[in-house]
């Protein structure tokens, strides 16, 4: 097949995410990737500052998880997890809840953020079921927050960004209050909890959890926000007799500059969702965290078990990736390496400040946001990025950088001046 086949039966037969079947956006066709390198089937080589969406924390290609997933796949890829279990899911529990906030001790393993999303939301429920509070069967969000595809996972996105009115009369309806106000950095302002704190007083009886990201509202807004709103939105739970889902699929292992977000708030969630950089972006997985008197009570009620268990729960190959992710994230200079990275933003990012079409630029840990005052044009920005050999994806108004930790500094150098150069160059045109 040559590349043009390969392309044309590409767009005129694969659906890419959130394309048209009948315009589709362009897609470059990837040959293989090493590092902080993508390197095109052209021969292009394209310095990534995506880290394919969150998730390639490690680099691609990286020889430890490579070696990691090559000596379980001479063992077995997968078996059923009902009834059998195995080590590399008993390591990588053990790791998990050593890592993460201290009160999660139950893990259960999924596919992908969206269902560990499904399954969290699900514990919130039977919770609530098994306490005989039948009432509390809905979920309060912040609004502009982001927390995967599915059914339900898309009843708590953003109903705007999330476009809601597509499925208008479909989804659940929940209970959205705006979102936090005050940013990361900025000086607090503890009116900034009121309508979340009126909210729990008006409907606290029929809602069984709030979901949100903690500090970084990811694909939604792009937002980072002041830790004590996760704080006091902590206590507020408390008070109301509300679980609190802390969804940490874009932020948990490093990239804000903490291990976990939750802990910019010293905070700990009843229950936690983890996914993408999980397995370093090697294979799709997720964990869905639960405190011991969510599993317990949940154990207690009228099923007496949790409802549910995907077929492909806890896949040996994936856990293997995983267990080598989670080693590498623990070796010294990984949380380094994100700071030496938001230094880098905070020293060359900021000045895109000073071009005209630019309404804001934020940086929070590897993550860099130029948020522009009109919507960019997807197409042509691609286009311009690839033919400066850096692989950025704008969405919306938000052109954002978030590159494998292990970038070189010349690496980031190349993103940042090409990104500069690509607005500056929007500006002249004045589109
Ligand atoms: C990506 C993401 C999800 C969904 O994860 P998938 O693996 O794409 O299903 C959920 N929540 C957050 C915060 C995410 O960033």
């Amino acid at each position: 097949m040559t590349l043009n086949e390969l392309l044309k039966f590409d767009r005129e037969h694969i659906w890419h995410p959130y394309t048209s079947a009948l315009h589709p956006l362009e897609a470059c066709a990837v040959d293989s990737a090493e590092g902080s390198v993508i390197r095109l089937a052209d021969g292009r080589e394209l310095v990534d500052g995506m880290s394919s969406w969150w998730a390639v924390v490690h680099g691609y290609n990286n020889p430890r998880i490579n070696a990691a997933i090559s000596a379980q796949l001479k063992k077995m890829s997968h078996v059923m997890f009902g009834g059998l279990t195995h080590e590399p899911a008993v390591s990588l529990a053990q790791k998990l809840l050593q890592m993460a906030p201290q009160n999660l001790r139950h893990v259960f393993f999924c596919d992908s953020g969206s269902v560990s999303v499904e399954v969290a939301m699900k514990m919130a429920l039977q919770y609530w079921n098994s306490r005989g509070e039948h009432a509390k069967t809905k979920f309060a969000t912040i609004r502009l927050g982001y927390h995967g595809d599915t059914w339900n996972a898309m009843s708590v996105c953003d109903p705007i960004t999330g476009m809601h009115k597509i499925f208008a009369g479909a989804l659940a309806p929940q209970i959205f209050t705006h979102s936090p106000r005050v940013p990361f950095g900025g000086a607090w302002d503890a009116s900034d909890l009121d309508e979340l704190r009126e909210t729990f007083e008006r409907r606290g009886g029929e809602i069984a959890a709030l979901i949100l990201e903690p500090i970084v509202q990811g694909a939604g807004a792009m937002r980072f926000y002041h830790p004590e709103f996760l704080r006091g939105a902590r206590k507020l739970c408390d008070e109301y007799k509300i679980l609190l889902i802390c969804d940490e699929i874009a932020t948990g292992f490093g990239r804000t500059g903490k291990m976990f977000a939750c802990e910019h708030a010293e905070i700990s969630p009843d229950i936690m969702c983890l996914g993408k950089a999980i397995t370093g972006g090697y294979l799709s997985f997720a964990a869905t965290l639960a405190s011991r008197d969510v599993a317990m009570t949940i154990s207690e009620g009228e099923a007496g078990v949790f409802m549910h268990g995907p077929t492909f729960m806890a896949n040996p190959l994936a856990c293997a990736a995983a267990n080598a992710s989670l080693e590498l994230a623990c070796e010294e200079g990984y949380l380094g390496n994100v700071l030496r990275i938001e230094k880098f933003f905070k020293e060359n990012l900021e000045e895109a400040r000073g071009i005209e079409c630019v309404a804001d630029v934020r940086v929070l840990g590897a993550i860099g946001v130029v948020e522009m005052k009109e919507p960019v044009d997807v197409r042509q920005m691609q286009r311009e990025f690839v033919s400066r050999g850096v692989w950025v994806r704008p969405f919306g108004r938000l052109v954002y950088l978030m590159p494998p930790f292990v970038i070189e500094e010349a690496q980031l150098q190349k993103l940042t001046c090409a990104l500069k150069e690509v607005l500056k160059k929007k500006n002249v045109r004045g589109n």
